[in-house]
């Protein structure tokens, strides 16, 4: 072989070596093209976090990956728990209440646990290259993409980083867009005066919960309340006074409720509360604690004033056998549980009292020391 052809052999190879590049890099492109059309056509906080953490992983090759985000009003951990998909559920996603740094360089290369932005949810020991990559908006870094694989020469200081730095930002965009977004919705879903949910959410959420109690034959019990002699605080101490114990109750019926149950203000000084997984006799024990809680604790009105507000609560369980739609069967459970309101303000007021399924009959309850004598 003479010497242009040895030299024709190896341009030959180049050329197939630069081909196979290009061949390589066109795949990954529309791997890459591919999420970046997802992500932008989601508005749903849970999918868009999904995607990267799941989809985003396999398109870039690597065994672990976690999504830190600064949320320090805990606004994504609430809008992720309305989703029903609350934070604590996603693998992979890690919600900081201050970022460890606001260092918003990328690093690329070998791994390393001390790096002040390494979050890893799970410990990935053999792990031996990792990519941190800042995501930010308006020049503030708001999280940190990281991504580790137990490849060293999977990221190491001279890859190129032009695909993953892309749709970290397109990802940052699509983050703020889709947060935007919850929180139009929460305006909708948002009681103004008390902060908690208001009636419309109050309703589309029972429907839903009908529905996931008919697919896991759980049981769902709901509360009615009703702020006694409300009026009269009106009257006596004037409007402002009588919003104030609106929302002082509203924050009182909070403490006493678990993470998944649903605490709406019905209209005016009437409160309801859906208890998913609850029987009656837990219902009303809860309901009863409720009660006492704001009986016994009066409220400072003006300086000089404090003033005594009791509460009235009907307690509904909805049946085994589930008779029309969810929509016929929520409507009934709210207004089984207003029937037992009613029953209790009839009664005396200060009370609370439950529909008695067995009896058929609506059974009664006031004071601790009746709380387990239905009447
Ligand atoms: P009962 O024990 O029978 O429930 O008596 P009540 O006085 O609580 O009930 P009533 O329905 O007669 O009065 C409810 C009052 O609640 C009347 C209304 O002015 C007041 N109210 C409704 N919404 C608001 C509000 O947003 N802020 C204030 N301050 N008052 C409200
Ligand atoms: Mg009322
Ligand atoms: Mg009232």
């Amino acid at each position: 072989m003479n010497a242009s052809e040895a030299e024709n052999q190896i341009l030959r190879r180049q050329l197939r070596s630069l081909m196979d590049e290009a061949r390589l890099n066109e795949k990954k492109w529309r791997r890459f093209d591919q999420l970046e059309r997802r992500l932008i056509s989601t508005h749903s906080l849970p999918e868009l976090i999904h995607l990267i953490l799941n989809d985003y992983k396999s398109a870039s090759e690597t065994d672990t990956a976690t999504l830190v985000l600064s949320d320090p009003d805990f606004e994504i951990r609430r809008f992720l728990e309305r989703e029903k998909s609350g934070a604590s559920e996603v693998r992979g996603l890690v919600l900081l209440e201050k970022l460890r740094t606001d260092d918003p360089v990328l690093y690329l290369g070998a791994f390393d646990m001390d790096h002040p932005r390494a979050i890893f949810d799970t410990l990935p020991s053999e792990s031996r290259s990792m990519i941190l990559l800042p995501l930010m908006r308006k020049n503030e870094l708001i999280g940190c993409l990281n991504l580790a694989s137990c490849k060293t020469e999977r990221f190491t200081d001279d890859s190129s980083t032009d695909f993953i730095e892309r749709l970290a930002n397109i990802f940052s965009i699509c983050l703020e867009n889709s947060l935007n977004h919850e929180r139009l919705k929460n305006v909708g879903f948002t009681d103004a005066l008390t902060g908690i949910f208001n009636r419309r959410y109050f309703e589309s959420r029972c429907q839903e919960e009908v529905a996931s109690i008919r697919r896991h034959k759980t049981p769902l019990a709901c509360m009615f309340l009703d702020i006694d002699k409300f009026k009269r605080i009106n009257d006596s101490f004037g409007h402002p006074a009588g919003d104030e114990v609106l929302r002082n109750i509203s924050k009182q019926i909070k403490t006493q409720l678990r993470g998944n149950d649903v605490l709406a203000r019905f209209g005016g000084e009437e409160f309801v509360v859906l208890l998913p997984q609850t029987g009656l006799q837990h219902a009303c024990e809860i309901a009863e604690r409720i009660r006492s809680t704001i009986a016994l604790q009066p409220f400072q009105i003006t300086p000089k004033n404090s003033l005594s507000v009791t509460i009235s609560i009907g307690v509904a369980l909805a049946p085994d056998e589930l008779d029309g739609d969810d929509r016929a069967v929520a409507h009934k459970l709210i207004s089984t549980a207003d029937e037992a309101l009613f029953q209790a303000k009839r009664k005396g007021r200060n009370r609370v009292v439950s529909e008695n399924r067995l009896a058929g009959t609506i059974g009664m309850r006031g004071g601790l020391s009746k709380l387990l004598n239905f009447d």
